[in-house]
């Protein structure tokens, strides 16, 4: 049966949850179909739903629409689309949504994306419009994103707070944090949104490191600190996959211990289409419980 993020996030436990995203250079959809291997593999771990990203400005809408559909009809695993507002004229919005409705989804990502040189904007030029409009016109739910240590385009966290309030008001569900690998900054974070009067659920967005280069990538694009002790182990490890796996793996199990002791209601997995090192962190918190 399908479930609206509230009922999703009311349960007495933390739920979990993965992030995918629809793969690149992919005609003859064998990186699609590789991506359903590894989601059966992560099924195994019960996930209340998987989100799909959107390519802002919506060059993959079809594929993500196309992996949506596959979530429900094959997996029976509840999806949740993205949705970014970003180069988006009102008509594809609105159409865009209503396929949704059609198709049976009910909870959407609202964001607005990042903007790209040349972009454009139709009446929506942030997420909370996005939110305002579905919560009026359309029968879904809408969660948005946060960022634990600021969104890089604000001038302070505080800043990024006010906004994100607002969109709450506007009338998001649920919040999905930006990845983070310092649980003392979410901390804060659920600390200063308690402050200003933000009562739903926040989930926390956990990456498993694979390796050193993709850390370094991520820290690059989005404001993130990454403890000291930990990134000096990567470093020294760059070179040798497995042990900056393994390091990866440890890391991420201890971080999500430590969110599920402090209550958090779920943790969304940033999978990156892959299920090996997930499912060493999930197979390794669940046998300490
Ligand atoms: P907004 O909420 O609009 O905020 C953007 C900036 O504007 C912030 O600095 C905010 O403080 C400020 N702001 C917000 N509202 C206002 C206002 N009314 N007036 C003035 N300033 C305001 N990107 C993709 O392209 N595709 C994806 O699928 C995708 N998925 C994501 C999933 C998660 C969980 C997260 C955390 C991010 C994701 N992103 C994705 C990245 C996201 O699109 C970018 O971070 C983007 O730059 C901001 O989107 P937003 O929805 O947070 O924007």
């Amino acid at each position: 049966m399908t479930k609206t993020l509230k009922e999703i996030y009311s349960q007495d436990k933390t739920v979990i949850s993965y992030e995918i995203f629809p793969p690149k250079d992919d005609e003859n959809g064998e990186k699609e179909d590789k991506l359903f291997n590894e989601l059966k593999i992560l099924k195994n771990f019960n996930p209340a739903l998987v989100s799909v990203t959107y390519g802002a400005g919506g060059s993959n809408a079809n594929q993500s629409v196309g992996i949506v559909k596959r979530l429900k009809t094959e997996l029976n695993i509840e999806p949740m689309p993205h949705f970014t507002c970003v180069s988006s004229s009102f008509a594809n919005i609105r159409s865009y949504m209503t396929n949704l409705e059609q198709l049976g989804v009910k909870n959407v990502l609202a964001l607005r994306g990042d903007i790209p040189e040349g972009a454009y904007f139709s009446d929506f030029r942030h997420a909370s419009d996005l939110v305002s409009y579905i919560k009026s016109d359309h029968k879904l739910s809408a969660a948005v994103a946060g960022y634990p240590e600021g969104h890089i385009d604000s001038s302070s966290l505080e800043e990024d707070l006010k906004w994100l309030k607002f969109k709450v008001d506007k009338g998001a569900d649920v919040i999905f944090t930006q990845l983070f690998f310092d649980n003392s900054k979410f901390f804060i974070f659920l600390e200063l949104c308690a402050k200003i009067g933000i009562a739903i659920p926040i989930i926390p967005g956990i990456l498993p490191v694979t390796s050193f280069k993709q850390l370094e990538k991520m820290t690059n694009l989005c404001r993130v600190t990454v403890p000291a002790k930990f990134l000096e182990k990567i470093e020294k490890y760059k070179d040798d996959s497995a042990s900056v796996r393994e390091i990866g793996v440890e890391f991420a199990a201890a971080q999500c211990q430590e969110l599920i002791n402090a209550g958090v209601k779920g943790i969304h997995f940033y999978t990156l289409n892959k299920s090996a090192a997930l499912s060493g962190i999930l197979g390794s918190i669940l046998q300490r419980f």
